[in-house]
C-alpha cells in the first residue's frame, strides 16, 4: 500500500526503508543467497534454520579482525583444504591422512580418533571450560555444554540428554530444550561451527534472572560464538601443524618423506609388474635406480612423479582402447549368423613387447583352440601379428574368458 504522496516505498521485512537503499538492497540479495547455501550445506528446513542465534553469529563475526574473518568464513563454510577437497581437484586420496580409515573432511577432523588429535582433545574440555566461566555462564549451562562435546564424540548408548533432564525447575526446563535443540535439530557439529540455539541465552538469562546485575545475555551469546570458533580454530591448526609441520623446515621435511614415499610406491609397483608402464615409458625405472631417484630435488621429484603419473594414464587408455576395440572382433562368434570378422583394428604400441607379458596359460589356450577353426585361426593370425596382447591388458582377459571349451564355437 501507498501512503498519500509516496511515488515509490521500498519494504524490507514489512519495515519501510527510507536511505542506504544501495548497500540494503545488495546485503538483502546476499543474505538470500547465503540462507539458500546454509540450509542446502545443513540439510536444515526454514524452521531450524530460524532457531540460530543468527545476530548473535553476526555480533561474533563482526568483532573479528579482517584475517580472522577470512579463515572463520572459511571454517563455517566448509571451505578449509581438506583431502576431500583434493580429491575432487586433483585426485589425490580423500582418506585423512591421520587415521587413514575416513574421508578427511572438517566434521572427521573434529572427531578423528588419530592419538595425536584424542591426545590435543583431552586438553581441550579444560580450556573450553575456563573460557565459559570467564563469560559467566551459570554452572548448568556450562555442564550440559561440556555434556554436549562428549556425548558427540563418544556416542552413549541412549539417547544423549542435558544433565538436567526430568527437573521441573523452570530455568532447568529451557537448558533441556537447548540441549535438544542444539543435539538433535541443529547438529552438534553446527555448534562447533558458531550456529548456537537462541535457547541457550534464554537458558542464561533464566537462570541469572535473580542477579542484581543482570548478564547482558546478547553479549554472553556472541562471546559463546567467538569461544566456539577459537576452539574449532585450535583443533583445524593443530591438525594442520601434525600433517604439515608447524616449522618451514618441518613442512619441507614432511613433504619431501611424502613424495619419497610416493616415488618407493611407483618403484615396488614396477618390479612387481614391469607393464605398469608401457615398454616406451620404462626408461623412467631403468634410468635410475631407486637410490639415485631418491637423492633428487624436490622439483626433480615433482616432474618425475608427474611423468609416471601421465605414463600410467596412458597406459589405462591403451587398455581401454585394446578392449573397446575387442568387442566387435569377437561378435561374430557369440552370434555364428552374424557376418564374419569385419575389418578391425587394435591399436597398438609400437614399443611392446608381448614376449615379456603373456603368460604360458593364456598361450597355450589360445594356441591350442586357434588350430582347430578357421574364424579363430584368423584371430591367432591377426593377433599374433599384432604385438598388442597383455595378460596386464582387460583385453587378454576378454581372450581368455572366451576361449573356454564351452564358448568356443563349432
Ligand atoms: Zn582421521
Amino acid at each position: 500500500m501507498l501512503y498519500p504522496g509516496y511515488r515509490i516505498r521500498l519494504l524490507l521485512h514489512d519495515k519501510s526503508i527510507t536511505s542506504k537503499f544501495s548497500s540494503i538492497i545488495i546485503q538483502a540479495r546476499q543474505d538470500s543467497l547465503l540462507k539458500s547455501y546454509i540450509l542446502k550445506k545443513t540439510k536444515w528446513s526454514e524452521l531450524e534454520f530460524n532457531k540460530v542465534d543468527w545476530p548473535s553469529h553476526e555480533r561474533a563475526f563482526r568483532k573479528l579482525t579482517h584475517h580472522l574473518q577470512i579463515s572463520a568464513a572459511k571454517l563455517l563454510h566448509n571451505l578449509v583444504n581438506t583431502n576431500r577437497q583434493n580429491y575432487f581437484y586433483y585426485q589425490q586420496s580423500p582418506l585423512c591422512p591421520g587415521c587413514s580409515q575416513s574421508e578427511e573432511t572438517l566434521e572427521h577432523v573434529l572427531t578423528c580418533n588419530w592419538p595425536a588429535i584424542k591426545e590435543f582433545w583431552t586438553q581441550q574440555p579444560t580450556l573450553l571450560s575456563n573460557q565459559l566461566l570467564s563469560i559467566c555462564t551459570p554452572t548448568p549451562v556450562h555442564e550440559a555444554i561440556s555434556q554436549g562435546f562428549q556425548d558427540w564424540l563418544f556416542p552413549p548408548a541412549m539417547r544423549s540428554k542435558s544433565p538436567v533432564y526430568g527437573s521441573l525447575h523452570g530455568p532447568d526446563i529451557i537448558l533441556t530444550s537447548a540441549y535438544y535443540e542444539q543435539f538433535h535439530q541443529l547438529g552438534w557439529f553446527q555448534f562447533f561451527l558458531g550456529r548456537s540455539s537462541t535457547l541457550w541465552s534464554k537458558a542464561v538469562e533464566a537462570y541469572l534472572s535473580d542477579r542484581h546485575t543482570p548478564l547482558d545475555t546478547a553479549q554472553w551469546s556472541s562471546q559463546l560464538v567467538t569461544i566456539l570458533w577459537a576452539f574449532t580454530r585450535n583443533l583445524w591448526q593443530h591438525q594442520n601443524k601434525i600433517v604439515h609441520g608447524s616449522t618451514i623446515e618441518e613442512a619441507v621435511c614432511l613433504q619431501m618423506a611424502t613424495l619419497h614415499d610416493k616415488v618407493r610406491h611407483h618403484f615396488a609397483a614396477f618390479v612387481e609388474n614391469p607393464s605398469y608402464v608401457l615398454q616406451r615409458h620404462q626408461f623412467l625405472f631403468t634410468q635410475k635406480p631407486l637410490e639415485a631417484r631418491l637423492k633428487m630435488s624436490y622439483d626433480s621429484f615433482q616432474c618425475w612423479i608427474c611423468s609416471v603419473d601421465e605414463a600410467r594414464q596412458v597406459l589405462q587408455y591403451h587398455d581401454a582402447h585394446l578392449l573397446q576395440s575387442s568387442v566387435p572382433f569377437f561378435q561374430s562368434f557369440h552370434n555364428p549368423t552374424a557376418t564374419h570378422l569385419q575389418d578391425h583394428s587394435i591399436s597398438s604400441d609400437s614399443t611392446y613387447d608381448p614376449s615379456t607379458h603373456l603368460t604360458s596359460d593364456s598361450l597355450t589356450l589360445y594356441t591350442e583352440h586357434t588350430a582347430t577353426t578357421q574364424d579363430a585361426t584368423t584371430i591367432s593370425g591377426t593377433l599374433l601379428d599384432d604385438d598388442s596382447i597383455s595378460t596386464h591388458s582387460s583385453a587378454t582377459v576378454v581372450l581368455n574368458g572366451y576361449f573356454t571349451p564351452d564358448s568356443f564355437p563349432s
